[in-house]
């Protein structure tokens, strides 16, 4: 881990936790951001490669563990079923081409 001065002194900063999902409320455990954050996009792009579709299953799997926290947490007052979607997985389709 790299060193910073702080005070002309090097001190070792606390580990930052990942862009990984604060459950059941589905915010960003690094930047409290609803989950995926920029920076969690950003990794799963990475880490999935030229395999969206494997990257949507994925999404789509947590898509419905978030659906299932959320409604157990607002019974009577739920996500929106199709804001939920395009936060968690429609970001990560890929773009088509018409011409
Ligand atoms: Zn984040």
């Amino acid at each position: 881990m790299p060193l910073h001065l702080y005070r002309g002194r090097e001190v070792t900063p606390a580990p930052r936790p990942p862009h990984v999902p604060r459950r059941p409320l589905w915010l960003c455990r690094a930047c409290s951001e609803n989950w995926p954050c920029p920076t969690a996009r950003l990794k799963l792009k990475a880490e999935y490669g030229d395999d969206r579709t494997a990257l949507i299953i994925y999404l789509c799997g947590l898509l419905h563990e978030a659906i299932e926290d959320m409604n157990r947490l607002h019974p009577d007052n739920g996500p929106d079923p199709g804001s939920l979607f395009n936060r968690i997985v429609g970001w990560a389709r890929p773009r088509t081409h018409i011409e």
